[in-house]
Parts: C-alpha cells; sequence; structure tokens
C-alpha cells in the first residue's frame, strides 16, 4: 500500500458510480475497490437513525467522496434490514 494515496483525494468533487459496476472486494456484496485510487474500499455507510444504506460513501484510504446512482437497487439486496428500513423511511414520509 503506497502512503502518498492517504487522504490523496478527499479534497476531490464527488465522484458519481454505479455500484453494480465497481469492483466487488471479496464476496462482499456491499464492499468495492475505490475507482479512484484502485486500492481503498468503499465500504457503503448506512445512516444512523434508520439504518438505511446511505447513497453518499468516502474510500478508507484515499478519502475520494462517491454518489451510488443505483443505491435503490442495492438496498433491495441488502435483505430483511435493508427492506425494513425503506418501509420505515416511506411510512416517516407519509
Ligand atoms: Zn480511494
Amino acid at each position: 500500500m503506497k502512503k502518498d494515496v492517504v487522504g490523496l483525494n478527499i479534497d476531490k468533487p464527488i465522484l458519481d458510480v454505479i455500484h453494480a459496476e465497481l469492483e466487488r472486494f471479496s464476496d462482499s456484496i456491499y464492499k468495492s475497490v475505490c475507482p479512484a485510487c484502485k486500492e481503498g474500499l468503499l465500504l457503503v455507510g448506512r445512516y444512523p437513525e434508520t439504518m438505511l444504506l446511505n447513497e453518499y460513501d468516502r474510500c478508507v484510504l484515499c478519502g475520494q467522496r462517491v454518489r451510488y446512482l443505483d443505491i435503490d437497487t442495492l438496498r433491495g439486496k441488502d435483505g430483511p434490514s435493508g427492506l425494513r428500513a425503506i418501509v420505515k423511511v416511506r411510512n416517516q414520509n407519509g
């Protein structure tokens, strides 16, 4: 791992990405290899209140921010907890 990558992209504009097209890391449905530095990982975060997957993410290594354009698809794959969160959000919105 190159040290000069750490925090390299922290001030760069947000990248619009499609989660399904990113390189998967391990067999996780969530973790992707960062498209900016190709070394760090995008882990996919959650909103703490609802546990709904967050469309915004940040590389753990270079700090590149991304926005998942297909977050709804990923939320659907998130299983019962993801679906519960979506229902909860919909109910909150009336
Ligand atoms: Zn990165």
